[in-house]
C-alpha cells in the first residue's frame, strides 16, 4: 500500500482553497445551521428552528396513503419521472393555488425538491456575479445563502409592520441603478414573512407590482405560509394580479410534510424551459414517489381540514408566545404580532447584541436566532427571531420567561457597564 497521503487529507486549507472554484468561497454554513446542534439538545427550549409541527398530522393516514400508492401504482412511483414534475400533481397544485386567487395553467408549473430548490434554479438562471437582488430587510436566511452562493449583491429594502415599503423600494431601485449595477429581481415573502411574521396588505401588493412592472424587474413571490393564517384569510397572492412579471414559489412543507420535499415554481411561460433544463441538470427529475404521495393525499384526504388543524395548533402557540412576551420581556423591547405562520421578530434596545447574548441564553436553556442571520450586511444585531411552531405552549412560556430574564440581565449589565466607563 502506498504511504502517500493526499495533501487535502492533511487538513491544509490553503491547498484546497486554491482548487475550489471561486464561487465555493460563498458557501458558508448559515448561522441557523451551526445553532441547531446546540438548540436541539432536549433540555433546551428551542425558539430557534422553523421546523413544522407534525403532531397534528395523523401518521396512520399518511401510512395508508403510502401503502396504497405502492400497492396500486408502485411501478410508476418508484420509477424516474418527468423533469418538469408529474402532470397530475401539477393539475392539483393549480387547485391549491386557486385558494389564493391564482388561475394557472399546469404547464407553467415546475415541481421542485422543496421551494428551496426553486430558489436555487432561479438564482442560477438569473444571477451573474455582482448582480443585485432586492430583498426585504430582514429576509429568509436560506434565500440569502443561495443568492450569496451565486455571488449576487443583496440589497435590503426597508419594511415596517405592514411589510415592504413601496417608497423605499422605489428609492432602492434608483440608487442601485445610479451606481451602475443591474437589478435581477425582487425577492419577497408577502405572507407571514420569515423572519418577521408580517403580512403585506393588498394595496401595497398592487403598488409593489406596479413599480416592478414599470422598472422591468421580476418579482419572486415566495409563499410557503400563505395558507397558515389564523385569524382571517390572507389577501390574494401577488401572482393572482400579475401573471407576466411574477415568479411564484409554493411548497407543501408547511401544509403537508416538509420531509416529502415537494415544492414548485409557477413561472411566466417564457421562463419555463430554462428552469426545467436547470432542474434536470441538478436532479434529473423530482421524486415520483413523494410527488405521488402528495397527489394521492390531495385526491383522497381532507387536506383543507388538515391545514385548519395545523392552523389551530400554531395559533395556540402564537398566543402563548405573545402572552409570555408581554409578561416577561422588558418594556423597552418591541415585537411583531403575526396573524399566521411561525415567527415573531423582537427588537431589543440597540445596545444589546443578540449574537453575543446567545451563550447566556443557552446557559438559561433557551435558544433563538440572532437578527444578523437575516441580513446580508451585518445589520440587526439588536434583534432576534423567535419561532413558536415547534415547542408545546408550556415550553414556549418557559423559554420566553427564561429569555426575558437573560435580556433583563443583559440590559442591566450594559447600563452599569456604561456607567463604570463614563
Ligand atoms: N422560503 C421560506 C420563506 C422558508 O421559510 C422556507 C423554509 N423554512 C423555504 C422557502 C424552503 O422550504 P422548502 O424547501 O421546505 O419548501
Amino acid at each position: 500500500m502506498s504511504s502517500h497521503v493526499a495533501r487535502h487529507q492533511t487538513g491544509d486549507p490553503q491547498f484546497l482553497e486554491q482548487r475550489f472554484a471561486s464561487r465555493a468561497a460563498g458557501m458558508q454554513p448559515s448561522e441557523i445551521r451551526s445553532l441547531f446542534a446546540v438548540a436541539s439538545r432536549p433540555e433546551i427550549v428551542s425558539l430557534a428552528g422553523g421546523m413544522p409541527n407534525l403532531s397534528a398530522l395523523p401518521m396512520e393516514m399518511m401510512a395508508s396513503v403510502v401503502h396504497n400508492l405502492i400497492m396500486t401504482n408502485g411501478a410508476e412511483a418508484l420509477q424516474y419521472g418527468s423533469g418538469q414534475g408529474h402532470p397530475k400533481l401539477r393539475e392539483q397544485i393549480c387547485d391549491v393555488m386557486a385558494l389564493e386567487g391564482i388561475r394557472a395553467n399546469p404547464d407553467d408549473i415546475i415541481v421542485t425538491t422543496g421551494s428551496q430548490q426553486a430558489l436555487d434554479l432561479i438564482s442560477r438562471i438569473f444571477i451573474d456575479p455582482g448582480d443585485v437582488v432586492l430583498v426585504e430587510a430582514p429576509s429568509y436566511v436560506g434565500a440569502l445563502g443561495t443568492f450569496h452562493q451565486y455571488e449576487a449583491q443583496v440589497v435590503h429594502v426597508s419594511m415596517d409592520d405592514q411589510g415592504l415599503i413601496p417608497e423605499a423600494l422605489q428609492q432602492a431601485i434608483s440608487s442601485v441603478r445610479n451606481s451602475g449595477r443591474k437589478i435581477k429581481f425582487l425577492y419577497l415573502i408577502p405572507n407571514y414573512q420569515n423572519p418577521t411574521g408580517v403580512l403585506l396588505p393588498a394595496d401595497r401588493r398592487t403598488e409593489i407590482l406596479e413599480i416592478c412592472r414599470n422598472e422591468e424587474i421580476f418579482v419572486v413571490e415566495d409563499n410557503p405560509y400563505g395558507l397558515l393564517g389564523f385569524d382571517k384569510a390572507s389577501p390574494n397572492a401577488m401572482r393572482a394580479e400579475d401573471s407576466e412579471n411574477v415568479i411564484y414559489l409554493g411548497s407543501f412543507s408547511k401544509t403537508i410534510a416538509a420531509g416529502l420535499r415537494v415544492g414548485w415554481a409557477l413561472v411566466p411561460p417564457s421562463l419555463k424551459e430554462k428552469l426545467v433544463i436547470a432542474s434536470e441538470s441538478s436532479i434529473l427529475c423530482p421524486s415520483n414517489f413523494t410527488q405521488l404521495t402528495i397527489s394521492n393525499y390531495l385526491a383522497n384526504q381532507p387536506w383543507r381540514d388538515q391545514i385548519s388543524s395545523f392552523c389551530e395548533l400554531y395559533k395556540v402557540r402564537r398566543d402563548a408566545m405573545l402572552e409570555s412576551l408581554e409578561q416577561y420581556f422588558p418594556a423597552s423591547s418591541t415585537w411583531t404580532k403575526p396573524g399566521g405562520g411561525f415567527y415573531v421578530w423582537v427588537n431589543l434596545p440597540p445596545e444589546i447584541d443578540t449574537k453575543l447574548m446567545m451563550p447566556k441564553a443557552i446557559v438559561a436553556k433557551v435558544a433563538y436566532v440572532p437578527g444578523t442571520a437575516f441580513y446580508a450586511d451585518g445589520f440587526g444585531s439588536w434583534a432576534m427571531r423567535l419561532s413558536y411552531c415547534h415547542p408545546t405552549p408550556e415550553r414556549i412560556r418557559e423559554g420566553v420567561k427564561a429569555l426575558g430574564h437573560v435580556v433583563d440581565q443583559e440590559i442591566e449589565r450594559r447600563r452599569s457597564g456604561f456607567q463604570i466607563t463614563e
